[in-house]
């Protein structure tokens, strides 16, 4: 059978596609490996009715609402595209052939974490991402954030809104320029440039520990990751990447290749300064792709109806 969609990905973003697809009357297959971006946070916060809801069981319930609209779910990996425009071959990782009319990529960003012992053991648990997700949770309190340069300052002029008290941890030698380094000094941002050895966690903080074997300790630490795509199928397909390392969408989620489409974190919608990574915009996204997709097959369909009539 050929699928009018097949989604790779079912995060927020493919799963609120599918189920739009599948109200549409569409036949849908999605894949999915399973690994989320926030696979390590246990509360998601930014949503509408779901505050400090679990994004597991979120998940588990989008999934399980798609039961009903008929839509078929792999929990295998795409691997492989091949085709073009109405005649997509998808190949999974357990060796399956699908094909499809349309694509929708929403297989998310991973984060790239820096190489500090502990980081990634915390990740989501004491050291975050974004203040927007986990800010109001430790406001006020001693926090830190790491990162060097201008994005760093950027950064910590935003933490700043959640915590005054607040230093800058730049892991080596400061790239930060001098009237930078002075608008820090003025906000009273601290800048400590030594290496960090390793991160631990202990009595509800974090402790820093640096080479030179002083310790800090904090509520938090945060550290902004753009992340990088989870699949180069985007590269295999040749789609038009931003500058950023998203897939390049228009506002209807199309990619640079006709019949492919990009939705939630992976996409860069044209207009927007970055790709807002939330789960209510992934899903929101995801249902705008669905919409596109499902009108762009139906006036594929009314065209040629009226080339046969
Ligand atoms: C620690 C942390 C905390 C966060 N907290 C919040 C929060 O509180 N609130 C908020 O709004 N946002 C939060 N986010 C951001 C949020 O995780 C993302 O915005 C959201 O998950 C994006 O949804 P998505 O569907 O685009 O991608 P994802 O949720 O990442 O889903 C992509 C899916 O595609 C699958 N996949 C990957 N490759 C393939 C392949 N080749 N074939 C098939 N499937 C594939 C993955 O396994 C995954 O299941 C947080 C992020 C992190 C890292």
């Amino acid at each position: 059978m050929k699928y009018d969609a097949v989604i790779i990905g079912g995060g927020p973003a493919g799963l609120n596609a599918a189920q739009l697809l599948g109200r549409a009357r569409r036949n849908v297959l999605l894949c999915d490996t399973g690994k989320p971006r926030n696979a390590a946070s246990h509360a998601m916060h930014g949503f509408l009715s779901r505050d400090g809801f679990d994004p597991s069981e979120l998940r588990r319930i989008g999934r399980s609402e798609l039961e009903k609209y008929g839509i078929d779910i792999r929990d295998h990996g795409a691997v492989r595209i091949s085709g073009s425009l109405d005649r997509f071959t998808v190949i999974l990782d357990s060796g399956e052939k699908v094909e499809a009319r349309r694509l929708l990529l929403a297989f998310g960003m991973k984060d790239q974490l820096p190489e500090i012992e502990g980081l990634r053991e915390l990740w989501g648990r004491g050291v975050f991402p974004c203040p927007y997700c986990d800010g109001w949770e430790v406001k006020d309190e001693p926090l830190a954030a790491l990162g060097n340069g201008a994005k760093a300052l950027t950064f910590a002029f935003l933490m700043f809104k959640w915590s005054r008290n607040l230093i800058l941890c730049t892991n080596g030698s400061s790239e930060i320029d001098a009237q930078g380094q002075g608008a820090l000094r003025a906000y009273g941002i601290e800048i400590k440039e030594t290496p960090l050895k390793k991160i631990e966690a202990a009595d509800g903080a974090v402790h820093l520990v640096f080479i030179d074997g002083t310790v800090l300790k904090k509520r938090a630490l945060f550290f902004h990751s753009p992340g990088i795509p989870s699949s180069d199928l985007a590269h295999q397909l040749g789609c038009k990447m931003s500058e950023g390392g998203a897939v390049a969408v228009n506002a209807m989620c199309q990619t640079s290749i006709p019949g492919v489409y990009a939705t939630g974190d992976l996409a860069h919608p044209d207009g927007l300064p970055f790709p807002p990574a939330s789960v209510i915009v992934a899903a929101g996204q995801g249902a705008i792709a669905g919409r596109a997709i499902d009108r762009e097959l139906l006036l594929a369909d009314f065209e040629a109806s009226q080339r046969t009539a």
